[in-house]
C-alpha cells in the first residue's frame, strides 16, 4: 500500500475547518426552526390571563416584554430568533399621496392591484390562524399592523404571521393618538414596537399606519426618523364601525363600494372580517384584482425619492 506524499497536513486542516463549518451553520439553522415553532394552546381565549405577562397594567414596561420573551434587555443586536437573510424581493410599487399605490415603472407590474392590511392585533390564534390560512389559500401577503401591548402578550402569534411570510408593521405601542402627545412619547411609543418586533421576528417593521389614521408632521417625521413608511388606507372597510358589527357582508360590500386599482385595504383582525375574508378575496379575484406583496412596497418616503433605488 502506498501512501502520497503530497497529502499534506495543511490539507487536512483545510477539509476540517470546511467540515466544521458546515456543520456551525447547519445547527444554527435548526435552533431557528424549533424555535420557530411555536407552541399555544388549542383555542386560546381572549380573556385568559396570560401567564408570561404579569397583570398589572402598564403597557409600556419594557423590561417586562424582555422577560416574557426570554432574552435579556440588553441584547439588541442577533436576536436568537433571527433567520438566515432571505434576498429582499424587487421593488415594484410605490405609495402616492392618497396612501394608494401604483407600480413604480408603468408597465412593469400590474396596476390592478389592492394592498390588504389587518390592524390591532395578535389578539388570537383562532383568527390569525384563519387569516393566515385564507391569505395562503389565495397565495396572498398583507400587512399586519401591530400594537406593542398585544405583542408582549402574544410574541408566538406575532411569529406565526411572521414566519408564514407575511409582513408585519408598526401601529404603536398602546394604540393611543399620536398627534396629542409629546415626542418624547410619540418616539418610545413608535421605538418600542420596533425593537419587541424585532426581538420576536428579527427584523424591524418599515411600514407604520398611526391608530385612528391620526397624525401630524411631527408624527410622520420621527416615523421617518425610524425608516419607516407612513400610512394611514384609502379604503376603508368600516369593519371597526357599530354599523358592520357581526356582519362578513358588510365588511366586503364597504370594501368593494371604495375599490379602485392599488386601494389601500384598512381591516381588524376581528371576527366578521375573518368570516369575510375568503369571499372578499374570491371577488376582488374575479373584478380581475391581485394582491400586492408588501415586501415589493418601496418603503422610501414620498414622493419623488421612490424612483431613486
Ligand atoms: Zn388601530
Amino acid at each position: 500500500m502506498q501512501i502520497r506524499k503530497t497529502f499534506k497536513p495543511a490539507m487536512v486542516l483545510m477539509l476540517a475547518l470546511l467540515l466544521t463549518n458546515g456543520c456551525a451553520s447547519r445547527a444554527a439553522q435548526d435552533e431557528t426552526s424549533s424555535a420557530a415553532s411555536g407552541n399555544k394552546l388549542p383555542d386560546a381565549a381572549l380573556d385568559l390571563p396570560d401567564k408570561s405577562v404579569n397583570t398589572t397594567t402598564d403597557n409600556s414596561d419594557n423590561a417586562n416584554s424582555n422577560a416574557a420573551l426570554g432574552s435579556k434587555p440588553d441584547e439588541q443586536s442577533s436576536p436568537p430568533t433571527a433567520k438566515p437573510a432571505v434576498s429582499a424581493p424587487k421593488k415594484l410599487y410605490k405609495m402616492n399621496k392618497v396612501y394608494s399605490f401604483v407600480p413604480i415603472h408603468k408597465g412593469e407590474t400590474s396596476e390592478n392591484v389592492v394592498l390588504l392590511t389587518f390592524d390591532d392585533g395578535p389578539k388570537e390564534d383562532e383568527m390569525i390562524s384563519s387569516l393566515l390560512d385564507t391569505l395562503d389559500k389565495h397565495k396572498a401577503k398583507a400587512v399586519f399592523f401591530v400594537n406593542g401591548y398585544r405583542v408582549k402578550r402574544h410574541p408566538e402569534l406575532l411569529k406565526k404571521i411572521a414566519d408564514r411570510g407575511q409582513t408585519i408593521g408598526n401601529h404603536s405601542w398602546d394604540h393611543i393618538d399620536l398627534k396629542k402627545e409629546k415626542g418624547a412619547v410619540v418616539k418610545k411609543q413608535i421605538g418600542d414596537v420596533q425593537e419587541i418586533v424585532k426581538k420576536v421576528t428579527g427584523k424591524e417593521p418599515v411600514f407604520f399606519r398611526p391608530p385612528f389614521g391620526s397624525g401630524n408632521d411631527s408624527v410622520k417625521s420621527i416615523v421617518r426618523g425610524y425608516d419607516m413608511l407612513y400610512m394611514t388606507w384609502s379604503d376603508g372597510s368600516l369593519d371597526w364601525d357599530k354599523s358592520t358589527k357581526d356582519k362578513p357582508d358588510k365588511v366586503i360590500a364597504n370594501v368593494l363600494e371604495q375599490l379602485h386599482p392599488g386601494v389601500n385595504i384598512l381591516m381588524h383582525e376581528l371576527p366578521w372580517t375573518t368570516k369575510a375574508l375568503d369571499t372578499l378575496l374570491t371577488k376582488l379575484e374575479s373584478k380581475g384584482y391581485g394582491f400586492i406583496d408588501p415586501a415589493t412596497i418601496d418603503p422610501a418616503p414620498l414622493p419623488n425619492a421612490q424612483n431613486a433605488k
